[in-house]
């Protein structure tokens, strides 16, 4: 632990800043591109930081030049550059992963090729109605029609109820690369954080995640009434996704759960995740403390990803006033057990991720009556 290297990050939003916290407790330095006062700026005084955006080439290059080894916060990121680079510095995980798994139509391509089960999906190449008329035809409705690219929390998704919505569908997708997506019919939707190291794959144990119009709105670590073995074969099948991909680090796998109890994947991220948050007051490692670790071949107990407590995570997201974030955080802070997190991130928008509260308690229904009334709160101010 002598010097450890220097991290660059390409993104300084929440979850740098989280990854920042993490690297501060163990004095690692972190130069951050994102813009002058990003969230994980903020938190770190130092002036290796460079101002600039994580898609631009040139701002790029001189973050490379700062740094040891490369990671990143988010996967809509320019993987040329990072193969670019690559030659100077490290970049975990590796840009091939990234390039692969930004573009979701191309992820699926390529986890087909493992024998990962996901939901069916065709390609669009018009983009036409009577295309995706055909699709429907096939797959059936409700599908899913989803961007390939620079698509997160649902903005990217338009569920297709029947042949009525394609022209609304096609319209709000409009100039985006297609596919569309037979629609899963889950009972439960879940998600399981993987560490890939320079020895093989960890996993955290499988969470139930909880969106609401398509953005996650609650996870509850452990997930609530899955069996041992639904717990084992998730975090199995979510290892196997990750495995397939080259580099180091966390990675985010989300999961439908169906009736039949059978597992599809739905997605999968480069990077740290929503759904690893509660980690952070749950398991002795948190998912931002193992991605630093897993880059910098530090070690990584097993033990250490356990959750010693049952936890429920709620994101705080911008509501329809300026301030409605802040109520409740105001009112979180009166829960007992509850983390609160503010990502100090600026203006809120409607839907926007403003910070997350994370309550644990001693069994999972009791953080559930713990919360209740958090929850009550946000589905009245929301509204
Ligand atoms: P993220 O913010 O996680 O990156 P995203 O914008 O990439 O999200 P997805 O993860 O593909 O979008 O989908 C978001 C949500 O939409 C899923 O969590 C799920 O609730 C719903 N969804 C996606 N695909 C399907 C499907 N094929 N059938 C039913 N629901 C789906
Ligand atoms: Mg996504
Ligand atoms: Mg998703």
């Amino acid at each position: 632990m002598h010097s450890p290297p220097i991290v660059g990050l390409l993104g300084g939003g929440q979850l740098g800043r989280m990854l920042m916290e993490s690297a501060n407790r163990l004095n690692i330095r972190m130069n951050v591109l994102d813009t002058e006062n990003a969230p994980a700026k903020q938190i770190s005084a130092h002036d290796g930081h460079v101002t600039g955006s994580f898609k631009d080439r040139a701002s790029l290059r001189k973050l490379a030049e700062t740094c040891d080894i490369l990671t990143a916060e988010i996967e809509h990121v320019d993987t040329y550059g990072l193969e670019e680079v690559s030659s100077k510095v490290k970049v975990e995980p590796s840009w091939k992963a990234i390039r692969i798994i930004q573009d979701k139509f191309h992820q699926k391509e390529y986890l087909s090729k493992f024998n990962i089960p996901m939901a069916e999906y065709r390609e669009l190449h018009k983009n036409s109605a009577e295309e995706l008329k055909a699709i429907g035809e096939e797959l059936g409705f409700p599908l899913m029609l989803k961007s390939k690219t620079q698509a997160y929390d649902g903005r990217g998704n338009y569920s297709v109820k029947s042949q009525a919505d394609i022209p609304a569908a096609l319209e709000a997708l409009n100039g985006r690369p297609l596919y569309a997506e037979k629609w899963a019919h889950f009972k439960m939707e879940l998600a399981v954080m993987v560490v890939k190291t320079k020895d093989g794959v960890l996993s955290y144990p499988t969470v139930e995640t909880v969106q609401e119009n398509s953005i996650c709105k609650l996870v509850y670590a452990p997930a609530r009434n899955i069996s041992d073995t639904i717990n084992r074969k998730a975090q199995e099948l979510a290892r196997n996704a990750v495995a397939a991909f080259e580099g180091k680090g966390v990675f985010g796998v989300e999961m439908f759960l169906l009736e039949d109890d059978s597992l599809l994947l739905c997605e999968l991220a480069s990077r740290i995740h929503n759904s690893g948050h509660y980690t952070i007051e749950a398991c002795a490692l948190s998912q931002f403390d193992t991605h630093l670790r897993a880059i910098l071949d530090l070690p990584i107990p097993p033990q250490s990803l356990e959750i010693r407590e049952p936890a429920i995570m709620l994101n705080i997201l911008g509501g329809s006033a300026p301030d409605s974030h802040l109520k409740i955080a105001e009112r979180a802070l009166s829960i007992p057990n509850a983390s609160i997190h503010l990502y100090s991130k600026g203006d809120a928008r409607p839907g926007r991720k403003m910070g997350h509260v994370t309550v644990t308690a001693s069994t999972i229904q009791e953080a559930e009556a713990i919360i209740q009334p958090l929850i009550d709160f946000v589905d009245g101010t929301q509204r």
